[in-house]
């Protein structure tokens, strides 16, 4: 099969590879569209660990089935499909629990940080797990269903914070997670919805998705201009979309006493926290990783019109051009969102 093969950092190379092979309780598919992560970008250059050569990246796609394991009997061949990144092991202690996002034992399709190494999507064929897969809709194309784990990043992140209907959410970042999350903390209740960013472009696009007002931080003071819209007190959540200090404490100082942060972003590994802020106005600051379980509500959500995701979707590509556009994302060319690869295209 054909597959876009990182050969050594900084460089990925359309390589001729075997079909993978698939075990009893793997589906092996026919990979329709493949989106590119961020993460895949930032694995390029090795400054992650996450990606060592040589590596098949690719973990946002959907295809259709061709081959089922032994032990899978409730998929046939040529059925729609999207799955999960996270390959979670069912056995550990997170997944009895329930938490499969924190599966002491995750491997991630398209990953080889070391102790395994999983080729991903951006190839013509790959084996998944049935247990991370999900039938599409017919209303959904393989390039929207490309999204669905980005859309259930943000879906995750607004189930863990507490909302209530007519609550004011703060969501930091404009970015494509940004923009899911402004969609998701709508449809749970938020009656307003105030986005923060620092560049003016990117709030010019949060009105569609859902955001009531908009703030940057670079022109006004966000946190005095976030109380003025909420009565003086703070908004009651926050979700922050970016990660790294100055964003967090933006998110902070946001939320009203007894307020919710919940952090989304994820680039700084340490920041600076305002401790005296957090412990005495009581704010609940959580981590948000990935999703736990939803997939399913994210397709719904996606199936009825309520997250929409056309608009994120800034080029459909041969995978042949993968390497090109992966440059491109490289060099942060202005205006890039989500790039879709289509194998076999
Ligand atoms: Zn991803
Ligand atoms: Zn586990």
């Amino acid at each position: 099969m054909q597959a876009m093969l990182l050969t050594k950092y900084m460089h990925l190379e359309m390589v001729e590879m075997a079909e993978p092979t698939i075990g009893p309780d793997d589906v092996l598919v026919r990979v329709r569209a493949c989106g590119i992560c961020g993460s895949d970008v930032h694995g390029l250059d090795g400054s992650t660990g996450r990606r060592l050569p040589p590596l098949v990246m690719g973990h946002e796609a959907a295809g259709e089935v061709v081959e089922c394991g032994a032990n899978v009997t409730d998929l046939k061949a040529g059925e729609r499909v999207t799955f999960d990144s996270t390959v979670y092991c069912g056995r550990c202690f997170f997944c009895a629990r329930g938490d499969i996002n924190l599966c002491d034992n995750r491997e991630v399709l398209g990953v080889s940080p070391g102790p395994y190494r999983r080729h991903g999507a951006f190839a013509e064929y790959v084996s998944v797990p049935r247990r991370i897969m999900y039938r599409l809709p017919d209303n959904l194309s393989f390039e929207q269903a490309a999204l669905i784990e980005a859309v259930s990043v943000g879906v995750h992140a607004v189930n863990l914070t507490p909302i209530v209907l007519g609550d004011t959410a703060v969501v930091v970042g404009s970015g494509m997670i940004g923009l899911l999350t402004i969609q998701a903390v709508k449809h749970a209740g938020a009656a307003r919805v105030i986005a923060v960013d620092t560049v003016d472009d990117r709030l010019v696009r949060v009105k569609e998705p859902g955001a009531t007002d908009t703030v940057n931080p670079k022109s006004t003071d966000a946190v005095e201009a976030i109380k003025a819209l909420t009565g003086g007190h703070g908004a009651a959540v926050a979700l922050e979309c970016v990660g790294a200090t100055e964003p967090i404490q933006t998110a902070i100082a946001s939320v009203r006493k007894g307020g919710t942060v919940t952090l989304v972003g994820n680039i700084s590994p340490e920041i600076t926290l305002p401790l005296q802020s957090v412990v005495s106005r009581q704010i609940r600051v959580q981590g948000s990783c990935a999703s736990n379980g939803e997939y399913p509500a994210s397709i719904d959500l996606m199936s009825s019109g309520a997250i929409k995701v056309d608009t994120m979707i800034s080029a459909v590509a041969p995978l042949a051009e993968g390497p090109s556009w992966f440059d491109r994302l490289y060099r942060h060319e202005p205006g890039l969102m989500k790039v879709i690869l289509r194998p076999g295209a």
